[in-house]
């Protein structure tokens, strides 16, 4: 028994409503992406409008703010009952920070300002997206002054994906990685070895081909496919929990460069494995998902990256990535260094491990001055191509492949993307503990045995839920909170130094 106390039992039975609808708007949100027909968007963006404004009713209810602070001033209560409580007044502080007018605006500006977006990208025209962005970042500002902060108005954005992280703390990481991953980066350019062209990028693959191995893969890791899981095809990949025994992942087959969908199911299975593995007694709870963006970006960075980039992978699937007939006769070395290319390019999706992180560097750095009002979004363009230029190493041709190439800035996401580099960053360090506890991981991968990476994922994070703030989760399973020098250390030793 998790939930004992009478004040946190009576606020659950209060939240089981509220549960019942983000479960319901999870449902939606699936299909939408997935076998919606497209004219079906109109009356689907109405109901779940409407459905969130009820979420909102619901949490700002008289008996249900009573309900709250009758179980926060509970003595002795236990981490799963503090858990509730810490998860529920942090929605509530939100809810009741943005005026209705301001969540409005910024609901209908966004909405507009994502079909600008749209339209600027395949036009190339930033003049279609600025007015709307230039609104996007004044309301955002509002926002950060309503929701409070104490150093930088950045603070507030960033809390709002990442519980309990600073601007300091990502300036702390990215000035600590940038000089470190461009002396890689320098490095594997100058050996060349990883720096190539593989004929495999460019190679067409028979959608059934890739289907099959993808599908093998995650019957290897042990996905309950049929049971508890899907895999599904949409635009974008994603990962979907509507509980604990629902969790659906996508992916999309391009047709050429079978690695990009490899590479996506095995990333959504890392976000999956996660809400599959969580306590099922803390089902219909508040705690009862992941806890934050970059704790669920680093076991998704761990399967792709540190499990299904490495040789013993490769060494342990070679027969099935071979029924891919482009990879037909290849060497498991060849083979590997096609999944590891490093190519300074221009866009972050495709990024490989070494360059990715300063994509984020740019538009955090980027970000923050336009919070700060340091910078005008008319200026934008420019300064993002200086950046990537100094950065990465390439300089856009337009705007397209440069600042228009993200969504998230269109959608208000504005605080978002240091969360990619941090579950990045965790991946590596997690792997160093894994190493540690379970006298290895690799022997364990080679021999397809991941039940042991399974259960020491579900032992120090996936069980979890959302009952501890990300590093406190962190600090209690490890005893350290996020350290970039993990990272830096898997790059030197993967890229060979
Ligand atoms: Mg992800």
């Amino acid at each position: 028994m998790y939930f004992v106390n009478e004040a946190v039992k009576d606020l659950l039975k209060l939240y089981r409503r509220v549960w019942a609808l983000s479960h319901a708007m999870s449902v939606m949100g699936w299909d939408l992406e997935t076998y919606m027909p497209p004219e079906g968007i109109e009356e689907r963006s109405v109901a779940h409008a409407e459905l969130s404004l009820m979420v909102q009713e619901l949490l700002l209810r008289k008996e249900f703010l009573e309900a709250l602070e009758r179980a926060s001033k509970q003595e002795s209560l236990n981490d799963y009952e503090k858990g509730v409580v810490r998860v529920l007044e942090r929605e509530v502080r939100i809810a009741k920070a943005l005026p209705p007018r301001l969540v409005e605006e910024l609901a209908r500006v966004t909405q507009e300002g994502r079909m600008a977006w749209k339209t600027a990208r395949e036009k190339n025209d930033f003049g279609i997206f600025k007015p709307y962005l230039e609104k996007i970042v004044d309301l955002t500002k509002e926002k950060a002054n309503y929701l409070g902060f104490k150093e930088h108005p950045y603070d507030a954005l960033v809390d709002l994906y990442e519980e309990g992280m600073t601007t300091r703390d990502v300036d702390t990481m990215f000035s600590y990685l940038e000089p470190n991953i461009r002396r890689v980066l320098d490095k594997v350019l100058s050996d060349g070895k990883y720096s190539v062209d593989h004929p495999l990028e460019k190679e067409k693959y028979l959608r059934e081909e890739a289907e099959k191995l993808n599908l093998a893969v995650l019957e290897a890791f042990g996905f309950p496919l049929g049971r508890r899981a899907r895999l599904d095809v949409s635009a974008h990949p994603f990962t979907i929990n509507m509980g604990v025994r629902d969790v659906r992942i996508t992916t999309r087959y391009e047709g050429y460069d079978f690695k990009r969908t490899l590479f996506s199911v095995i990333h959504e299975f890392g976000h999956a494995l996660y809400e599959l593995q969580i306590d099922e007694e803390l089902r219909y709870t508040p705690v009862g998902s992941g806890v934050s963006l970059g704790i669920h970006e680093s076991q998704s960075r761990f399967w792709e990256n540190v499990i299904g980039r490495s040789r013993a992978f490769v060494h342990a699937f070679i027969d099935l990535i071979r029924h891919v007939s482009p990879a037909r006769n290849r060497d498991p070395e060849d083979i590997y260094i096609y999944f590891n290319t490093v190519k300074p390019s221009l866009i972050r999706v495709d990024a490989d491990e070494v360059t990715y992180n300063l994509h984020i560097i740019l538009r955090f750095k980027l970000e923050k001055l336009m919070i700060s009002g340091e910078v005008r979004v008319a200026d934008l363009p420019e300064l993002w191509n200086y950046e990537m230029e100094r950065l990465v190493g390439v300089k856009p041709k337009n705007y397209s492949e440069g600042v228009l190439q993200d969504i998230h800035w269109s959608m208000g996401s504005i605080g978002y993307f240091p969360t990619y580099t941090l579950g990045t960053l965790l991946a590596s360090q997690i792997a160093h503990y894994m190493e540690r506890d379970l006298n290895g991981l690799y022997e364990h991968v080679i021999n397809k045995d991941f039940q042991k990476i399974k259960d020491y994922l579900r032992e120090k994070i996936h069980r979890w839920g959302s009952v501890y703030t990300p590093k406190e989760l962190l600090l209690r399973s490890f005893n350290e909170s996020y350290n970039p020098e993990y990272f830096v250390k898997y790059l030197e030793s993967k890229f060979s130094y």
